[in-house]
Formats: structure tokens, sequence, C-alpha cells
């Protein structure tokens, strides 16, 4: 079932320095828009009871959620396992859809008797082996929790929302502490937390800003909270919620896979980004001049997005951060006239005709902006299914250099005809 939503075997984030083994995380799209799904596979359903260390990693992942997918298994009918799980979910009071999977070769009714028992308002039929009610499922489901969360979510002018993310203990925090407690920074106050993640909204030189804030759960006093005070659904939300991502590094800890995944995830939500490198502090010029190394090597695939290098305990490069923060809203927000991009895609094209294909050459006629947050430039011209990656690749870096387009991604879509 998660392979199915998520299209993919991959989870996007496989392991956070151990901090989610069993949880997997995958992303998913349906018309009405993305998702996230969490994959806890780690209740077994045997009949002596569910492993703690399981129903723990469970109870975490239906916290995290906004949804809860409750899978019972039609073939085996309902076990004492089942009942332990319904009781674990409602405990929590997440919207929860009984899934009831495996009905194939099975009257529904028949299959479905049992888990009535259970007592869940939503209950689907599906065979996910076969890919069986699994899409419909979530298109339905998707869509309506898409709906409910845009018409709840109507925020007035919060400025540019600045989302700090990164992998536990890079500095996010002292980060987020000291980018609040510039001088001058006024802090209005802030109703707590709407989502999981803390919005702090403030004002800087006149200028609006709102900190989403994902580490902020290490002040509660919670112990399990604290293990846990990194969630990667807080740090995704974070991310589809901001208009500016600053990606946290630590400067003393090699770029991982978990790094890119962020910044990936990023990219994907067409969010503008800025790169903080953090603890820059005390580092000898040679350590300086490996980590310098390192990010012009795992990070050449982002070209257009500002590294700073900070020190946020001491408060070093903190206030710079805003200079990209602001560029690369402003940037993302664009506006560009169809002139200007047909010029720039005329002369792109001179400068660098595209392929032939099959005795015709691709031609490329116009440009116009298709949106903002993140800027699309919609090419029209013939044949342009036929153009390859590597011309669109220079399409895109010739746009973003003359428009001087930095921290954010650019999108371009093709239109063949008139
Ligand atoms: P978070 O988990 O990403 O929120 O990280 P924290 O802000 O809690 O920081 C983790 C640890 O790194 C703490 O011990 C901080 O004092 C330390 N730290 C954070 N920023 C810096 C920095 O710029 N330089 C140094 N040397 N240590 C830092």
């Amino acid at each position: 079932m998660f392979n199915l939503l998520t299209r993919s075997r991959d989870a996007l984030v496989a392991d956070f320095a151990g901090l989610t083994r069993d949880r997997k995380y995958g992303e998913g799209h349906v018309e009405a828009g993305r998702f996230i799904v969490i994959d806890t596979g780690g209740i077994t359903g045997e009949e002596q009871g569910i492993d703690a260390a399981m129903a723990e990693q469970s109870a975490l992942a239906i916290a995290e959620a906004n949804i809860v997918f409750f899978v019972v298994d039609a073939k085996a009918g309902l076990t004492s396992a089942d009942e332990l799980i319904a009781k674990l979910v409602r405990t929590q009071g997440k919207k929860t859809h009984l899934i009831i999977n495996k009905i194939d070769g099975m009257n529904p009714d028949v299959a479905a008797a049992d888990f009535y028992r259970l007592g869940f308002e939503h209950v689907h039929f599906t065979v996910a082996s076969h890919n069986r009610g699994v899409r419909s499922l979530a298109e339905d489901v998707i869509r309506e929790a898409i709906e409910e969360d845009q018409s709840d979510s109507e925020s007035e002018d919060a400025g540019i929302k600045i989302g700090i993310v990164g992998r536990p203990n890079v500095g996010k925090s002292t980060l987020v502490n000291r980018l609040l407690g510039e001088e001058r920074v006024v802090v209005y106050d802030h109703p707590g937390t709407t989502r999981d993640s803390i919005y702090i909204p403030y004002e800087r030189m006149g200028k609006r800003f709102t900190l989403i804030d994902t580490a902020g759960i290490r002040r509660r006093k919670n112990v399990k909270e604290a293990v846990e005070k990194f969630s990667i659904i807080k740090t995704l939300q974070a991310i589809d919620d901001a208009h500016v991502v600053v990606l946290v590094l630590d400067a003393r800890e090699n770029i991982v896979e978990q790094d890119l995944h962020l910044l990936g995830f990023a990219l994907d939500a067409g969010k503008s980004i800025v790169i903080a490198v953090n603890k820059w502090d005390g580092m000898n010029p040679e350590s300086r001049s490996e980590v310098k190394a390192e990010l012009t090597r795992r990070l050449h695939f982002v070209p257009f997005v500002n590294q700073h290098l900070i020190s946020a305990l001491h408060g070093t490069g903190v206030g710079n951060l805003y200079k990209s923060i602001e560029e690369a809203y402003d940037c993302s927000m664009a506006k560009w006239s169809t002139n200007m991009l047909t010029r720039i895609l005329e002369d792109a094209v001179l400068e660098h005709q595209p392929p032939m294909v099959r005795g015709h050459r691709i031609k490329l006629r116009y440009a116009h902006q298709g949106g903002s947050n993140p800027p699309i430039v919609v090419v029209h011209g013939n044949q342009t299914t036929a153009l390859p990656d590597s011309y669109k690749r220079y399409l895109e870096n010739t746009f973003r250099k003359v428009l001087k387009v930095k921290g954010s991604p650019i999108r371009f879509e093709f239109k063949t005809g008139e």
C-alpha cells in the first residue's frame, strides 16, 4: 500500500540518525495535491499482542499524521491485535479510515462483518497486491483533507514565511533564538501552535516575517518528545508552508543524504532556499577549506542557492541571511512581461539552436509567465515534446542568468501549437 500511494520503492527519508528506523516516509501525488505517507510496518498482528517498541513507533506515526489508514487483513479476520490497535488509534483522536485489505475472492459483506465491531465510520475495501481500490481511496481522502485544510489556513499578512529546517543538532533552535534576538526585531504576541511547528510573527526594519520553528518542541518538558523533538512531518510541513526555506547544515559534519533529501523536497515543492552552514566558529583554516570543497562538490546542482557560513552561537553572519532570504522571496514572486521573456527566448535560440527532429527543427516561438511562487515560464513552439533535457537545462540557465533569479526554482512548461 505504501508503494502504491507513493509510487516509489524509495522512502523519501530513510533514516534520520536512527530516530525513525521503524517508520518510513514517502511522498505521494493525487490530482488534488501532494501528501506524505508514513509507513509504520512495525505491528505484526501476532495474537500475543503488540511489542511495546513497535506500538510506540505506531503511536508516534499517528501523532504526526493528519489522517490514519488503519489496515486490517480480511483473510485473517479480526484479531486481538486489531482490537488493540483500534484502541490506540482512538486515543489519538485522528480522522481514521478502516481499510479492509485482501478482499479478493471474498464477499465484502462477509469480510467486513467482524470488522464493523471496531466501530469505525469510514470503511473501505482494497486489494493492495492487485492495486484495487487504493488510488481512488487516496484521491477521495486526500482531496477532502486538502479542501478542509485550505478553508482553515487563511493567514493574513504574515510577511515572508521562513522555514528553519535541518537535521537534529545542526543548530536550528540556536539560530531561531539568534534571529529573534537581533536588536531590530520586534516579536509579536503569537497565539502559539496552530500546527505542529511554532509560528513566530515579527517585524525587522519595517518588514514583516514569520519564522516557522520546527525545533521548538524541545522547550517542552516531556521526555518522550525530547527524544522525538525532530519530526520529519513537521519539517516537511514547514517546507510546504514556507516562502523561503533556510536549510541549516552543520559545518562539522559531512553533508549527508538527509540534507540532500530536504533540499530536494524543498525544490520539488517550488520553494526558495537559502543554505546556512552553521558552527563556522572555532574551525581551523584547513577544515574550513575542506568544508568549502565539500559544499562545492555536493551542492553543485543548486548553483543558484546562496550559501552562508554562519555561527548561530555567536551571531556571526546571521544578519546577512536576511539579504538572501529577501532576495529569494522577491525572485519567487517576480513578474515578467511576455515581451521580455520572448526576447530572452529569441536570444537563447539565436545563440544555440534547438536540435532537429525527423528532419524538422524544433521551433520555439514565444514565452509568457504562467505563474509565480515559484515562477513558471511557459514556452510555446512546435514539437516541444521532443526537446531534449539538455536544451531545457540550457534554457533554464539562460533565463535564470538574464532574469537574475537567485534562490528560487524556476519551472518551465512547454506547449506545442499556435
Ligand atoms: P537543533 O537540534 O537543530 O535545534 O540544534 P540546537 O540549536 O539545539 O544546537 C545543537 C547543539 O549545537 C547545541 O549544543 C548548540 O549549542 C550547538 N550549536 C548551535 N549552533 C552552534 C554554532 O554556531 N557553533 C557552535 N560551536 N555550536 C553551535
